[in-house]
């Protein structure tokens, strides 16, 4: 699969030389690390190649794009559309459909370029002229990491490695997901072989918490609420509160999490109240069978994986309570 894949990629490759790598927009460790260990890759194999983010990433995920060309769509859509114009290749990593990554679709509609997506995303959409769409795999970076091995593994050295370990690391939950299996395991061995010093880029995704981050934190967990018999917990975290801790991009990654932890519940929820667009971002997660992906993707406009997903809601919070009680009350007994 990887080598037949990676062969019609090296016949693609020939003869280009200038390359545009693409991530989702809100870029997560998988896109960005996905993104740069192929573009360091790429630069490797002598291609002139950039990174365009459809908005900046975190704070705490800056160190990821320091070394490398990377232009933000959000800040400077004219040299993007030049970057396009020049391009010969285009590669959209870690998402699936031309809805992840806001605007910037408008500008890839309006030119005729190759594109390569290589995702881990259920359903696919059908916008490219080459993809590796593996849902079975754990993340963007693992799929990569198994790509750019079979172009040439002598290229793949340490800053290589950190990218891809960062990725794996986030996307499998520090590898306890399902979608965690053996041979993510085998890779991390490798990519230990490479010189990584794991507990630092730990430390750097994890350890990063602003004493704001952490306050807004425990209102997230005051304002859980359960749903005990069917297994939910759900949270909310209103502008108010988001000011008031002077929240900054980033700074609810996780929170979702924690519903998890209480013992009897398969489904946790976030709604938070996104003033600057006017909606409510949610996210979903469950464990074992319970697909919120197709949760997400019925009643809040959104999708993901089976259970890791997120969607939107352009009512008020009040509203969006009241359909999810409903819409879950609904899903989960059928
Ligand atoms: P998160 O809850 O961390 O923002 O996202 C979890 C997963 O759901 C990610 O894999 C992400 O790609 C997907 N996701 C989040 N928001 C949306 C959305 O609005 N639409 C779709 N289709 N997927 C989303
Ligand atoms: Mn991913």
């Amino acid at each position: 699969m990887y080598l037949d894949f990676s062969q019609k990629l090296n016949k693609v490759l020939e003869g280009v030389t200038k390359c545009l790598i693409i991530p989702h927009k809100n870029p997560d460790a998988d896109a960005l690390g996905s993104s740069m260990a192929l573009s360091s890759f790429l630069i490797k194999l002598g291609k002139n190649t950039k990174v365009i983010l459809p908005n900046s990433p975190p704070n705490y995920l800056e160190w990821m794009i320091k070394n490398h060309d990377v232009v933000s769509y959000e800040k400077s859509p004219e040299k993007i559309k030049k970057h396009l114009s020049k391009s010969e290749i285009i590669f959209a990593l870690d998402f699936n459909s031309l809805k992840r990554i806001g605007t910037l679709s408008n500008e890839l509609e309006k030119i005729n370029l190759p594109i390569i997506m290589i995702d881990h995303h259920e359903s696919p959409e059908k916008f490219s002229s080459l993809f590796l769409s593996k849902p079975e795999i754990g993340s963007t970076c693992e799929i990569v990491y198994n790509v750019i091995k079979s172009i040439n593994h002598k290229l793949i050295d340490k800053e290589i490695a950190t990218y891809i370990y960062s990725g794996i690391l986030t996307d499998t939950g520090s590898f306890r997901y399902p979608l965690t299996s053996g041979d993510t395991h085998t890779i991390i061995s490798e990519l230990f072989k490479k010189g990584i010093d794991h507990t630092k880029i730990h430390e750097k995704i994890y350890d990063n918490f602003s004493f704001d981050r952490t306050r807004l934190l425990s209102v997230a967990l005051k304002n859980l609420k359960l749903i005990e018999k069917l297994g939910v917990a759900y949270t909310i975290l209103s502008k108010e509160s988001l000011a008031k801790h002077n929240f900054k991009k980033g700074d609810t990654e996780g929170f979702v999490n924690f519903g998890l932890r209480i013992e009897g519940i398969s489904v946790s929820v976030i709604f938070i109240e996104d003033a600057a667009e006017n909606i409510i971002k949610i996210s979903f997660r469950s464990k074992n069978k319970i697909d919120v992906n197709k949760f997400a993707k019925k009643y809040f406009n959104g999708g993901g994986h089976k259970n890791a997903s997120g969607g939107f809601s352009n009512n008020s919070i009040i509203e969006t309570e009241n359909k999810f009680i409903t819409s879950i009350k609904d899903f989960l007994r059928v």
